[in-house]
């Protein structure tokens, strides 16, 4: 069975002590072990990383990109092997693990641009013969602690920038899913990146712990579950620490009388069922604005019916199982909730055979505003149907949400969707597009409680978060100084 160690200083590293068990949701078997790191194992990461960090760190630009542009290829060259590790972990389908290296790579991709991302401002002569500059710095060792949904793709919005800005990066990635980590951590030493700048510290709640309380870890980027990203805000800021941290989401779409209802049911499905609902960016509600209530849910239900359910490795399957028995079940039982919702594709009957974390593609109808399906996340594939009687029910029903991470508005009015963008409060919004998930070079982000923290990831935002800056103010005599002046400097 296999064993997934850490990686340290540019090497495995076993480490001591306890472990947990991964699993293949297609099967429910056990397909092998992971190690959970102690402090002790933490501590010898950021050691490793601390001592690597002012080479890196003093390394020119055009080496640090020659660094990403090989881990670029390298990990194209190597997108097979790794969507097949996700897929076997995590359970989406071949494609969809593809899918989610490619829009990693993206962000590989951004940072390849370093030399141009860290150029600074000069003013010349800000007095006489003095000249101003500003600098952007890295912060030393930083760390990313990431979900299981996204095991290639979350860590790669952070690592890439961190790194190309200089710093010396640790990643602890979900114990559920945890082997893509390692074969990116090979990657990165194929590519040439010195040892000890790229590290990953595998386990749970005991190495997150110790990352947010070690002095030596300066930032720290989380994404994951809102209660967990509010903890690691609080306990991560308390320490002293540069803190992002990405939480969870409901997403709704509203759907306006005039869209094209085709588009909208094709939409509604493939950003509620893709990677079986198991994405922070997931559609999980409709808002279907009278009177198109009736017939969207019988387009949407008309397509539920030919998806295609079964295992990750399998080129037909189109939806996967989900990540453990525990989430499955716990997805699962909102359908027993008596909310007076309807159950129009009922998810529970004709799943795959076997002992698989299965669940299929459910839609629910009537479900009422403010209920527990309505209101919490359920990350899984439960798409809920909430009838409004107009646009501005519906914005009102986004906005009073908990969460502000994804939305979309369907609609053949420019107007309206340009009222949408204004008036909604949410971080990032689709206009007839599903998934807005914004492209490398903007940042990615949600509000209210889907982000705790000031900066989004990636982008300029993500250069900003993994670097400080530093106003430099120059003079070089010529020929003389003027004396000593307690005055306040100002400009002459
Ligand atoms: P999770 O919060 O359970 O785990 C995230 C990370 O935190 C993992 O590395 C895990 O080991 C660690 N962790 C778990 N419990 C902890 C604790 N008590 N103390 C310290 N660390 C702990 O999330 P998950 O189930 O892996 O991922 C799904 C969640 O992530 C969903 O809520 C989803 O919306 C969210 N997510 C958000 C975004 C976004 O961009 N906002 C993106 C992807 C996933």
């Amino acid at each position: 069975m296999k064993r997934v160690n850490h990686w340290i200083n540019g090497a495995p590293f076993e480490g001591a002590g306890r472990t947990a068990d991964i699993y293949n949701p297609a099967s429910g078997v056990v397909s092998g072990q992971v190690a959970l790191a102690s402090v002790e194992d933490v501590d010898a990461a950021v050691a490793a990383a601390s001592a690597a960090y002012p080479a890196w760190r003093d390394s020119s630009l055009v080496k640090r990109a020659q660094v990403l542009f090989n881990f670029r290829a390298l990990m194209y060259e190597h997108r097979d092997e790794l969507a097949a590790l996700i897929s076997a972990e995590h359970g989406k389908v071949h494609s969809d693990a593809l899918g989610e290296v490619a829009r990693g790579l993206e962000v590989v991709e951004f940072a390849c641009g370093i030399p141009h991302l860290l150029k600074g401002g000069f003013s010349e002569g800000v007095s006489t013969r003095v000249d101003s500059y500003s600098i952007r710095q890295p912060l030393g060792v930083v760390a990313g602690i990431t979900p299981f949904n996204f095991p290639a793709m979350v860590p790669m919005w952070m690592f890439p920038l961190a790194i190309a800005c200089g710093n010396a990066f640790i990643l602890k990635p979900s114990e559920k899913d945890p082997s893509a980590s390692l074969l990116m951590a090979r990657l990165w030493k194929e590519a040439g990146l010195p040892d000890g700048i790229f590290s990953v510290v595998q386990g749970d709640k005991v190495a997150v712990d110790r990352l947010l309380s070690h002095p030596d870890v300066r930032a720290l980027s989380f994404v994951g579950s809102t209660p967990i990203a509010r903890y690691v805000y609080e306990t991560g800021t308390a320490h002293g620490k540069r803190i992002q941290a990405l939480g969870g989401a409901k997403n709704h779409m509203l759907v306006l009388p005039d869209a094209d209802l085709d588009l909208v049911a094709d939409s509604a499905v493939s950003a509620g069922f893709g990677s079986a609902g198991e994405r922070c960016m997931a559609i999980s509600v409709v808002l279907a604005v009278d009177p198109i209530g009736d017939e969207l849910v019988s387009k949407i239900a008309s397509r539920v019916a030919q998806l295609k359910i079964g295992p990750g490795d399998n080129p037909e399957s189109e939806m996967g199982p989900l990540v453990t028995r525990e989430h499955r079940d716990k997805v699962a039982s909102y359908l027993d909730l008596d909310e007076g919702f309807k159950i129009i594709v009922d998810g529970r009957e004709g799943r795959p055979e076997g002992e698989g974390f299965w669940l299929g593609p459910t839609v629910l109808d009537h479900v009422q505003i403010g209920s527990r399906v309505h209101t919490e996340e359920i990350f899984g594939p439960v798409l809920s149907i909430v009838r409004v009687s107009s646009y501005e029910e519906g914005v009102e029903v986004i906005n009073a949400l908990e969460y502000g991470n994804g939305t979309a508005i369907f609609t053949n009015d420019g107007g309206a969707a340009r009222r949408f963008q204004n008036e909604v409060e949410v971080g990032m919004v689709g206009i007839n597009v599903p998934i807005p998930v914004p492209m490398a070079f903007y940042s990615f982000g949600g509000w209210k409680s889907s982000l705790f923290g000031d900066t989004h990831v990636h982008g300029t935002e993500g250069v900003h978060f993994y670097t400080r800056g530093k106003v430099v103010t120059s003079r070089w005599l010529d020929p003389s100084h003027g004396g000593v002046n307690l005055g306040f400097p100002t400009n002459k």
